[in-house]
C-alpha cells in the first residue's frame, strides 16, 4: 500500500521556504489556529508552524468547555464575564453541533462560604449577562438532587443550584484541528512538527530560521508580519528572538483524569473542591472527565503528580455516592497542562493567585511587525481571530475579504443536503454496537461538508464503514480522510488529537486491539509498524508536557 498521509504535510513543507507570506503565525494551539484561520479566509498570504502536533501543548488540556466564566463574578469582574458570555453564545451559534449548552448540575456544602440562595442570584446574574441566550437557572433543595442524580452524596449539603455554559462535544484538539482545516482550505500552508529556531527582522520583513523534526532539515521563511502564538512558550519565544513585551506569562498547572461514567446523565455535576474552587465531572462520550486542579508553576513542562491524582480521586469520592470509592485502578487516561496566564510588566502575579483572571491580551509591537498572543481562553477564540486580523490591518497588510465570516459549521442547506442523504442511505443503521451516538451525526460534526463525501465512499464501498479499531467508533473511511486530509504524522496524533480514542480507550486495550494494524496501515502505509513502535515502544511511561500518560 502507498503511504498517502504525508503528502499534504510534505507539499507544505515544500512550499514554506520559498514562497513569501504576508503572516507567519508561530505555534498551532488554539490561538494560532484561529489567526491563521480567520487571516486566511480573509484573504491574507498565511503561513502557520506548529513544533509538534497541531493542539499538543495547553489547547489539548483544557476541560473541554466554552464558559462565561461564572466565577469571576465573585471578583465582580462583570465585563470579563459578560464578554466571555458572548464569546460563549457566539460558539454555540457558529457549531450547533460541536459546541452545546450543558447543565451545571451545583451541589452546595454547609457552611461554604456562600448560600446556596445567593450563588442562585449569582447564577440568575450570570443568565442576565448571558443575554438569557442558556436556559435559565434552577434552585435545587437536597431532595431534588436526591431525586435527579442520586449518585451526588446529599449529607452535609444545603441544596444546590443548576445553570448553564457550553462543551466541546469532541474535544479542544479536534476543535482547534477544525480550524487548522479551515485556514488550509483557505490556501494556508500550515505543517505540524516544524520549529521555529528564530526570527530576524530586517528591512524586508521577518526572516524565520525553521526545522523540520521528522527530516531534521533547516531552511528559512520569509513575511511581513509574524505572529508569536506559542501560548506557554510565547515569552521564551520573544526573548530568544530579542524582543521584549509589557506582558509576560506565568503559569497555573491543571488535571484531569477520565474514568468510567460516574452518572447516565448527559450534564456536568459541579462540586466546591476542598480548596474552595470549582471542581467538574464532565461527559467524554461514554466516559467521564474529572478536574481540575490549580497550583502555581514555574515552567510549562508538567506532569501529573501523585497529590494531584490525590486531591481529584480525594475530593470526588467524598461528593458521590459510589459502589466503591475510585482509585487509581480506574483510572483510564489523565491529561494535564499549564494555563499560560497574562500579567503586565513586573508584576508577579502572587496576589489573588487563583483569582487571576483568564483574559488574553494581544501585544502588537508596530515598528516591527510583530505580534504576540498572551493568555485567553479557547472560548474567547472568536475574537481573537477578529482581533488579529484588526491588528494585521492596522499594520498595512490588505484583507481584500475583510466581512467574510471564517468561523462556523457550514451553511443550513449543506447540512439539511448531508442529512437527507445519510436517510436515503440508512446510514443510522450502520452505527456501531454500543456507539456513543448515532453514526450520522457524528460524522457531521466531525466532518462538516467534507461527511459528504464519506458518504459517496461508503456507498460506492460499505466496507468504508466497518469499524476498524475494536472499541473505537472510527471507520475505515475516516481513518482513510485522516489519512489525506488531516496531516498526522505519528500515531499519537491521530489517536489523541484528530480522535479521542487515547482518552477513553485503555492502552493495553488499543494495543490489543486487533484491527490496529490495519488502521496503520491506512494511516502510515509501509511505516505502520515503526509508527506502531514509536507509540507503544516507550510503554506507559511518565508524561511530559503535551505527552499524556495513558493509564
Ligand atoms: C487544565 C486547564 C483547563 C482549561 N480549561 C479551559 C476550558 O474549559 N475552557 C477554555 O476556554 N479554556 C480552558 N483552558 C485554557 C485554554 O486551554 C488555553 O488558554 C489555550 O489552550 C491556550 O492556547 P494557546 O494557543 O495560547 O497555547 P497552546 O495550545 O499551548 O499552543 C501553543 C503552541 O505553540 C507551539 N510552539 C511553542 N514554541 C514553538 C516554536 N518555537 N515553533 C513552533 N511552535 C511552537 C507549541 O508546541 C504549542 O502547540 C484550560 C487550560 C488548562 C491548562
Amino acid at each position: 500500500m502507498t503511504r498517502a498521509a504525508p503528502s499534504l504535510r510534505e507539499t507544505n513543507l515544500s512550499k514554506l521556504p520559498i514562497q513569501r507570506f504576508d503572516v507567519l503565525v508561530l505555534g498551532g494551539g488554539i490561538n494560532g489556529a484561529v489567526s491563521a484561520a480567520a487571516l486566511a479566509a480573509r484573504g491574507a498570504k498565511v503561513a502557520l508552524i506548529e513544533r509538534g502536533d497541531f493542539a499538543s501543548v495547553t489547547s489539548q488540556q483544557s476541560s473541554n468547555l466554552a464558559w462565561g466564566g461564572i466565577k469571576y463574578l465573585e471578583t465582580w469582574e462583570f465585563q470579563l464575564v459578560r464578554k466571555l458570555c458572548r464569546a460563549r453564545n457566539a460558539l454555540i451559534r457558529a457549531y450547533p453541533s460541536a459546541v452545546q449548552e450543558i447543565r451545571f448540575f451545583t451541589s452546595v456544602a454547609r457552611g461554604f462560604r456562600h448560600g446556596r440562595l445567593k450563588l442562585w442570584l449569582g447564577a440568575l446574574l450570570y443568565w442576565v449577562f448571558g443575554s438569557f441566550f442558556t436556559r435559565p437557572p434552577r434552585l435545587l433543595s437536597n431532595a431534588d438532587i436526591e431525586r435527579e442524580e442520586p449518585t451526588v452524596e446529599t449529607r452535609g449539603l444545603q441544596g444546590g443550584f443548576e445553570y448553564s455554559d457550553a462543551y466541546l462535544h469532541d474535544n479542544d484538539a479536534r476543535f482547534v484541528w477544525g480550524f487548522v482545516r479551515a485556514a488550509l482550505d483557505r490556501g494556508c500552508v500550515a505543517a505540524n512538527y516544524v520549529e521555529a529556531l528564530a526570527s530576524t527582522r530586517s528591512a524586508q520583513g521577518w526572516a524565520t530560521r525553521a526545522r523540520d523534526a521528522v527530516s531534521g532539515r533547516e531552511f528559512t521563511i520569509a513575511s511581513t508580519l509574524l505572529i508569536n502564538a506559542c501560548g506557554p512558550y510565547a515569552d521564551e519565544v520573544n526573548r530568544r528572538d530579542g524582543v521584549s513585551t509589557a506582558h509576560r506569562h506565568v503559569f497555573s498547572k491543571g488535571i484531569h483524569v477520565i474514568v468510567d461514567p460516574v452518572t447516565a446523565h448527559r450534564r456536568v455535576l459541579t462540586f466546591f473542591a476542598d480548596d474552595g474552587r470549582m471542581f467538574f465531572v464532565i461527559p467524554m462520550q461514554q466516559k467521564t472527565c474529572i478536574g481540575t486542579t490549580d497550583t502555581r508553576v514555574e515552567r510549562p513542562e508538567v506532569e501529573v503528580a501523585a497529590e494531584d491524582r490525590r486531591f481529584v480521586l480525594d475530593n470526588i469520592n467524598k461528593r458521590l455516592r459510589l459502589p466503591r470509592p475510585l482509585s487509581e485502578a480506574d483510572i483510564i487516561a489523565e491529561r494535564c497542562g499549564v494555563r499560560p496566564l497574562v500579567v503586565a510588566g513586573s508584576a508577579n502575579g502572587n496576589r489573588d493567585w487563583t483569582q487571576l483572571s483568564r483574559k488574553h491580551v494581544i501585544e502588537t509591537d508596530a515598528s516591527r511587525g510583530r505580534l504576540t498572543v498572551f493568555g485567553g481562553k479557547l472560548t474567547d477564540c472568536i475574537n481573537v481571530g477578529e482581533e488579529i486580523c484588526a491588528e494585521v490591518e492596522r499594520l498595512g497588510v490588505q484583507l481584500p475579504f475583510r466581512a467574510h465570516v471564517w468561523y462556523g459549521e457550514p451553511a443550513e442547506a449543506v447540512r439539511d443536503e448531508y442529512f437527507h442523504q445519510a436517510r436515503l442511505m440508512d446510514l443510522d443503521a450502520l452505527t456501531v454496537p454500543r456507539a456513543s451516538e448515532k453514526l450520522s451525526t457524528r460524522l457531521w460534526r466531525r466532518y462538516g461538508s467534507e461527511a459528504l463525501g464519506l458518504l459517496e465512499a461508503i456507498r460506492r464501498d460499505p466496507r468504508q464503514a466497518e469499524a476498524i479499531i475494536e472499541t473505537s467508533e472510527y471507520l475505515r473511511c475516516e481513518l482513510d480522510e485522516a489519512a489525506r486530509r488531516e496531516m498526522v504524522v505519528k500515531l499519537e496524533d491521530f489517536l489523541r488529537r484528530r480522535s479521542k480514542i487515547a482518552l477513553v480507550v485503555r492502552h493495553e486495550d488499543i494495543r490489543a486491539a486487533p484491527g490496529l494494524r490495519e488502521a496503520c496501515r491506512i494511516l502510515f502505509g509501509d511505516e505502520a509498524d515503526a509508527r506502531i513502535e514509536e507509540y507503544f515502544g516507550g510503554g506507559p511511561g511518565a508524561a511530559v508536557l503535551g505527552e499524556d500518560r495513558i493509564a
